[in-house]
């Protein structure tokens, strides 16, 4: 998470769900996908020592150890960075791609797990989440640099996309922050479609997941995608309890923050999104009358 300013503002957005029958119709019951467990996800939380360039070389043999294999693992070299981004991609059988997202580096104060090893480590546990079948959409799993000091990798990156490969990016879903209690979205800057997609899932699964905007406090990834009007949603854990408690940027972000039972559960919950994104994404709305 980018700090912008100091003041909070905590809003409970609501949403209305307007769209269930429509995704009932299209996306059947049956959602296939595999969770790692939870042993695992931990794991590869633990792994967040060192500086960024440690972290970054972490990433790389977190997706590796994942079966993302030399064809498909990548660093892309980002200018105005010391460091890559970190890419791995899951091909699917169309043209429509989902980006997933997380930055990886983190501020010199505290141990940077929750701001954002706890969404870069678990990107990983995603891909091997749906990478049990073919899928219609590419996958792209991206780990970017340098959010801290102003999404610079993340920036890069959409700067350098083409016009159809933008067209052709349905959703990009950004992890910053996650694991200091159940699952938030920052639902003023997230586009409404996957943001009610995402409660769908989660009434499904019988899995919290509220609102929280954080537009005082900062920015992140996702902001660089909306920028060229790219379909993004934003998934963190920021509440005012943990804003109060300065636990962002400073020497409270260590692994004892992380509320770890909620962080698996965000965790069961993204990687059911994704296997629904791969089924509605791009759909055509079934309420053109809506924003
Ligand atoms: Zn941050």
């Amino acid at each position: 998470m980018l700090d912008l300013a100091a003041q909070w503002r905590l809003r409970y957005a609501a949403t209305v769900v307007l769209l269930l029958p429509f995704w009932m119709k299209i996306s059947g019951e049956n959602l296939q996908y595999r969770l790692v467990s939870r042993e695992v996800v931990e794991r590869r939380l633990t792994k967040y020592i060192g500086d960024n360039q440690q972290r970054e070389t972490t990433l790389k043999q977190l997706f590796a150890d994942a079966g993302c294999d030399d064809q498909h693992l990548s660093e892309q070299p980002v200018k105005g960075s010391k460091l890559p981004n970190v890419l791995c991609i899951l091909p699917g059988s169309s043209e429509k791609v989902i980006i997933v997202g997380a930055h990886f580096d983190r501020v010199s104060q505290g141990d940077g797990v929750v701001d954002n090893w706890s969404g870069a480590s678990l990107l990983p546990s995603l891909l091997q989440a749906v990478n049990t079948e073919p899928r219609k959409h590419t996958y792209i799993f991206i780990g970017f640099t340098d959010e801290e000091k102003g999404e610079v990798g993340s920036r890069f990156y959409v700067r350098q996309m083409s016009q159809e490969q933008i067209a052709a990016t349905e959703a990009m879903v950004n992890m910053d922050t996650l694991g200091l209690g159940s699952t938030e979205v920052w639902a003023s800057h997230s586009d409404h479609h996957l943001y009610a997609a995402l409660v769908y899932i989660a009434q499904k699964l019988n899995l919290p997941v509220s609102a929280v905007d954080v537009e005082k406090v900062g920015s992140t990834d996702a902001e660089q995608f909306a920028v060229r009007h790219i379909p993004r949603i934003t998934v963190h854990s920021l509440t005012q309890k943990a804003w109060n408690d300065r636990i962002l940027h400073t020497s409270k972000d260590k692994l004892s923050a992380m509320r770890l039972d909620d962080y698996y559960q965000t965790y069961c919950l993204l990687a059911a999104y994704l296997a629904f994104l791969d089924t509605i994404a791009g759909a055509p709305s079934p309420n053109p009358a809506q924003p």
